[in-house]
């Protein structure tokens, strides 16, 4: 088995490694492939792409793009998209400039709940990644106002506690278009994250809007799940895919190209996937 990673964050959005590092990192873990999919943004894949070049691993140009947070999270990924559509750049510069002003509402409730950081802080933190909750998450844990970057979410962050701002998003269509607009392919991201009740509604839905796949192997996905992912790409005619949602520092215990250890995809994923471009 070739394996893959289809899956990955940097610097570019709310990851800890440098998008140039990525490339050495998916060699070390045996991957002949592996897609950069920051949220919101492909700014970290020219640096991804020369390293990647020079070490001789394949990149996938990816993104991964946020469709909703009611019922849970809809995420979706795209893959061989363009960088380079000025059309689709404007869309992404708007989405970034939404989450910047997102971090300002959030330090105010977090102010208002006792637990003050500076904007200038999550924004240091952010450098010139697309700023969201995890940078956030380090200012609260740098402060002392929690000791770990989960707590940051289960007390302050995550949706329902009292500094949750929703982010300016696209709809699961519009996500699906966008990618279609820069040449790509779409794939839903982790699905357990969708509320249970309505998964396969909202699968039948983007499926028949041209969604190309879905994230099987994902190390949130319990095999059951997986099993149950499996069943709906059969019924939708879906390519089965998978990534570790690596994160490098933001997300312990996950590790680029094997997750939790769960996590083995094959490269047939990429080629199931290019072929429905
Ligand atoms: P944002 O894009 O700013 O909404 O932040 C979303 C990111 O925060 C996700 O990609 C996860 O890495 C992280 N995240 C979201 N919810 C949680 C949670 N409940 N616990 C830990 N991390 C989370
Ligand atoms: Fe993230
Ligand atoms: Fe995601
Ligand atoms: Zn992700």
């Amino acid at each position: 088995m070739r394996r893959v990673d289809l899956h990955t964050h940097s610097t570019a959005s709310d990851g800890t490694d440098d998008p140039a590092a990525l490339p050495s990192l998916a060699k070390r873990a045996g991957l002949a492939a592996f897609a950069l999919t920051d949220h919101d943004t492909l700014a970290g894949l020219p640096a991804a792409r020369a390293a990647a070049e020079e070490i001789g691993v394949e990149l996938v140009a990816g993104i991964e793009l946020g469709a909703w947070q009611r019922r849970g999270e809809m995420h979706v990924l795209g893959y061989f998209v363009a960088e380079d559509h000025p059309g689709v750049n404007r869309t992404l510069a708007d989405l970034r400039r939404g989450r910047a002003e997102r971090i300002h509402r959030t330090v105010e409730r977090l102010v208002a709940a006792g637990a003050p950081v500076a904007v200038e802080d999550v924004m240091r933190i952010a450098g010139e990644g697309s700023p969201g909750r995890p940078h956030v998450a380090r200012a609260l844990v740098a402060a002392g106002h929690v000791g770990s970057l989960q707590e940051a979410f289960d007390v302050y962050l995550a949706e329902g506690r009292p500094a949750f701002v929703p982010r300016r998003e696209l709809s699961p269509t519009e996500c699906v278009a966008l990618v279609r607009r820069a040449g790509g392919v779409s794939v839903l991201a982790h699905p357990v994250t969708v509320a249970a009740e309505v998964l396969e509604k909202e699968v039948e839905a983007l499926a028949r809007y041209g969604l190309a796949g879905i994230e099987a192997d994902h190390p949130r996905q319990d095999e059951a799940f997986r099993a149950r992912v499996r069943a709906l790409a059969k019924a939708h005619d879906l390519v089965v895919t998978g990534g570790s949602d690596y994160h490098g520092g933001a997300k312990p215990g996950v590790a680029m190209g094997a997750g939790d250890g769960s996590v083995a995809v094959d490269y047939a994923a990429i080629e199931e996937l290019r072929e429905r471009l």
